[in-house]
């Protein structure tokens, strides 16, 4: 059982509990035991409507508020999020499946992410510069937006939401939450936080229901001119497309097929551990998971037979178990799409090495678990090698030369994250220098992000925005240029100085 209690529960506007207009609502389980974790309300069109027309009126007194206080709040969350870390990182192992441990960083990212940004209510820096004219005096500034639609998926139930919202907050905005339909509970738990943080009414609003209904009416809402959205491809396009007709801003963090390369220099212990930790972690459901090794030939075969022992002994089962290496994937149609994956991958005429299968047997046909998965012979266009299949399959690829192993790891559509094990300082510079991502491992899995640096992919991973770090700040600001002519006479900027 959860330690949170199984309850219905409601949206949160204009800082009171409601019901969904339609008083209709939706069920969350667990993939691992498919235990009910609450109800939830299935929010629609007037719901949205309902929230953003609170977080407008909010938006007028809170951008006003001084950035260092609105930063103080953000202290004040984040030690409340330090405070119940043991039953947030409990209720994520049931809701959304992911082992102790890792439940346990996704937790401590959003209280690293929100100490960061709370700090940043004291920097928000600007420029100054000097004037081409006497007595004129120039900066720029940044400016809050307005409203913030953001949309997140369940891998990281409680960080992502962090990486979006602090900084929409600090920076001025206000915010109406859509949280993915998969971890209701845990995106109200963010935003019960919130509210006993002390954000005053209609700051933030949380509205549950599906990506097509609730998603969909955000994207396209007139009031909200930023939305933020962490998931697949797919959804980013089409929120892309339905937020074109406005010219909003558009911040994407999409998917990734990122790979790990093995030099035939590399130490293969430490390879190893680095493989299986991106590899299998989070039952591969992570945007920066490694799905690809791409092996120098050389160490190919005693790589691989190592890889399936360790991936043989990993141990199956729910995440709030201590002995527990993976849990379950997310629900049954990513079980599905996960095994057929397998076939695909057999009918392409890669070596299924291991795995391959849904686990079933005893308390694990409660929930949805697969194997640790792995491919041999694969080849870098085959589908199994190019697509995101987002579950614990990985694909090992041979390489003979350094350019052949960069050109691989560069051969996908997706930019996100990169790794390289070698113990030459000048391949891995070479690595870092070439590798087509926006993150670059060196001597470690293609996993581990802190927050104050930038996250984010290049390619089709994104827009081109980047989250965490100061770089965040760019997507929930605008820039302003002020300047202060104190001449008394008019100046005339590239005229009056030629
Ligand atoms: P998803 O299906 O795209 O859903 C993401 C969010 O978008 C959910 O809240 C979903 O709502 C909502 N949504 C769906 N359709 C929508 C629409 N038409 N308009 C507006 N919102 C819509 O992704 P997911 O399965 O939750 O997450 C996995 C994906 O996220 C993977 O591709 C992974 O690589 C990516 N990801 C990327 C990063 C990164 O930083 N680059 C980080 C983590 C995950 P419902 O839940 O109600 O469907």
């Amino acid at each position: 059982m959860a330690t949170t209690e199984t309850r219905t529960h409601q949206n949160y506007i204009a800082g009171e509990w409601v019901d969904a207009a339609s008083g209709e609502t939706f069920d969350s389980t667990s993939p691992a035991d498919g235990e009910l974790i609450g109800t939830f309300p299935r929010s629609g069109a007037e719901d949205v409507d309902r929230a953003v027309a609170a977080a407008k009126e909010a938006f007028a007194e809170w951008r006003l508020v001084p950035a260092p206080k609105r930063g103080e709040v953000l202290f004040r969350f984040a030690q409340l999020v330090t405070d119940n870390k043991v039953e947030l990182t409990d209720l994520m192992t049931h809701e959304m499946g992911k082992v102790k441990a890792e439940a346990g960083g996704d937790v401590q990212e959003a209280i690293d992410m929100s100490f960061y940004m709370g700090g940043e209510g004291r920097r928000l820096f600007g420029q100054t510069t000097p004037s081409e004219l006497r007595d004129k005096f120039q900066m720029s500034v940044r400016m809050p937006i307005g409203v913030i639609g953001v949309i997140t998926p369940w891998n990281f139930p409680i960080a992502i939401p962090s990486w979006k919202i602090a900084p929409a907050l600090v920076a001025g905005n206000t915010v109406v939450f859509k949280p993915a339909s998969d971890t209701p509970a845990l995106g109200q738990r963010f935003v019960e936080l919130l509210d006993e943080a002390g954000v005053p009414k209609g700051v933030v609003n949380i509205v549950h229901g599906g990506g097509g209904a609730v998603g969909d009416r955000l994207v396209r809402h007139p009031d909200v001119p930023v939305i933020t959205l962490t998931g697949s491809r797919d959804t980013g396009v089409k929120v892309l497309e339905a937020a074109a007709d406005r010219l909003k801003h558009v911040h994407l963090e999409l998917g990734g097929k990122n790979a790990i390369i093995v030099m035939d220099d590399a130490d293969l212990d430490l390879a190893l551990d680095g493989i299986l930790w991106s590899a299998f972690g989070t039952s591969g459901q992570r945007c920066t998971a490694t799905s690809r090794v791409i092996v120098h030939e050389s160490v190919y075969d005693r790589l691989a037979a190592r890889l399936v022992d360790r991936a043989e002994a990993m141990r199956l089962g729910p995440g709030w178990e201590d002995d527990t290496d993976v849990g379950p994937v997310i629900n049954g149609a990513a079980l599905e799409k996960i095994h057929s994956y397998t076939q695909i991958g057999r009918d392409d005429g890669a070596t299924l090495l291991t795995g391959g299968e849904i686990a079933d047997e005893g308390d694990l046909a409660k929930g949805f678990y697969y194997r640790p998965t792995l491919f041999g012979d694969v080849e870098p266009g085959m589908r199994i090698a190019q697509e995101e299949i987002f579950g614990p399959t990985l694909s090992l690829i041979r390489f003979r030369d350094e350019a052949d192993a960069i050109r691989i790891s560069n051969g996908i559509r997706y930019g996100l994250s990169s790794s390289i094990f070698t113990r030459d300082v000048n391949r891995a510079f070479r690595a870092m220098r070439d590798l087509e991502a926006g993150i670059t491992y060196i001597n470690a899995g293609t996993i581990g992000a802190e927050v104050h640096l930038p996250f984010g992919g290049t390619k089709e991973t994104g827009n081109g925005h980047r989250e965490a770090g100061q770089a965040a700040l760019d997507v929930f600001t605008e820039w302003k240029s002020v300047y202060v002519d104190y001449s008394g006479t008019l100046q005339r900027a590239q005229i009056d100085n030629a």
